[in-house]
């Protein structure tokens, strides 16, 4: 059981990647970061919701053509069809414009896909985040209230995924930071200790090779002034799925978290090279150095900080839709429907991050579909 977990969160990396571009390729697929506890390891899980009766957390339909648009924007491969507007359609001649969030699940994916992407549908203006942008002239108007969606593959047979819901919800902020900021412009944290859910080393276990005790700077450097360096696994695009809580500077972004609560300064591997892993699987870098990128700069290059989360910013509205090119079986939409309830806290189980405990019980994010207003 342990060793299929952990093929399948090999392969959702490697699927990870494709679907967010890409991103420094700082751990090869055999050096997938480990997982980190969950919130249901220990304490009281205050995250925890319990839907009323008659709650619904799917909705369904069965469409060759949707499954068909679904897969393709999947498959980065191919270029995007046109066929996102008719699943929206399809989805809003149904439901009220309620929703931040549309996650659009589907079990038609190919063996190319991406397991998540995240496609920006509302305008947005949050220049303190460098994130502004004109909404899609084709989809917004279907759904004045949708900031986006996330497209999910949840292939037959495979159960529950690591994710990545969380990671592609984040996208919503970040990272878009400018690039004085001083991180990568490829939307992910690449060679930063950000360690979050859009990747990034953990700085606490940054260490000299050698002397292997020692600290940068204080590592023995070769001729050329350069030295190796040693920590934890870790992706520069990903972490681990949804088993990873959101890093303080992603809760920054989110504006649920203040600025001078981000760890600071942050560390940033200067002109990496990979190194072979060692044996107890660290990953190594030779370096130029290891630079730091403060706060300070981060909002001097935005023009200062951002503002706290609104309530609705805070707490978003999502509705998880199911599109298949035939009737979902029970296998299919049972997995599809706990996905929903696990990201609302409403998956007794549920073995990995809801969305409030990966925010540290900061926000929660509704995953129930309400009947429309009259
Ligand atoms: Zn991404």
């Amino acid at each position: 059981m342990a060793r299929f977990d952990t093929l399948i969160r090999l392969l959702g990396l490697l699927a990870l990647m494709a679907g967010c571009g890409g991103g420094p390729a700082v751990a090869p697929a055999e050096q997938a970061p480990a997982a980190r506890p969950t919130a249901a390891d220990g304490a009281p899980d205050r995250c925890a919701m319990t839907p009323a009766p008659g709650d619904r957390f799917l909705a369904e339909w069965v469409s060759p053509e949707g499954a068909a648009a679904l897969a393709a924007l999947l498959d980065r491969r191919k270029p995007a069809p046109p066929g996102l507007a008719g699943v929206l359609r399809a989805f809003y001649a149904e439901h009220g414009d309620d929703y931040d969030l549309l996650m659009l699940v589907t079990p038609d994916a190919g063996a190319s896909r991406a397991m998540g992407r995240f496609i920006r549908v509302g305008p947005v203006n949050r220049p303190r985040l460098g994130l502004v942008g004109r909404a899609d002239a084709e989809l917004h108007p279907i759904a004045p209230r949708l900031e986006g969606v996330v497209l999910l593959a949840l292939p037959e047979g495979e159960g529950h995924r690591s994710g990545p819901t969380l990671h592609e919800s984040l996208h919503r902020y970040g990272q878009f930071l400018p690039r004085e900021a001083g991180f990568p412009r490829n939307g992910h944290w690449g060679y930063t200790g950000v360690h979050g859910q859009l990747g990034g080393f953990d700085p606490a276990s940054l260490r000299c090779v050698e002397p292997p005790d020692a600290r940068p700077p204080d590592c023995a450097a070769g001729p050329d002034g350069r030295f190796a360096v040693s920590m934890d696994r870790f992706a520069g695009f990903a972490n681990g799925g949804d088993r990873v809580p959101y890093a303080p500077l992603e809760l920054y972004l989110m504006g649920l978290i203040a600025a001078d609560e981000v760890p600071d300064p942050i560390p940033v591997l200067r002109g990496p090279e990979p190194q072979p892993a060692a044996d107890d699987g660290r990953l190594a870098f030779t370096v130029d150095g290891v630079g730091a990128i403060r706060m300070a700069d981060v909002l001097a290059a935005t023009g200062g900080p951002r503002p706290p989360a609104t309530e609705a910013e805070r707490n978003p509205r999502a509705a998880f839709f199911l599109v298949s090119a035939a009737p979902p079986t029970d296998d299919i939409r049972g997995a599809a429907e706990a996905w929903a309830r696990g990201l609302a806290g409403a998956q007794p189980g549920w073995p990995t991050h809801s969305y409030c405990s990966a925010t540290g019980g900061r926000a929660r994010m509704d995953t129930r579909i309400t009947p429309r207003a009259p």
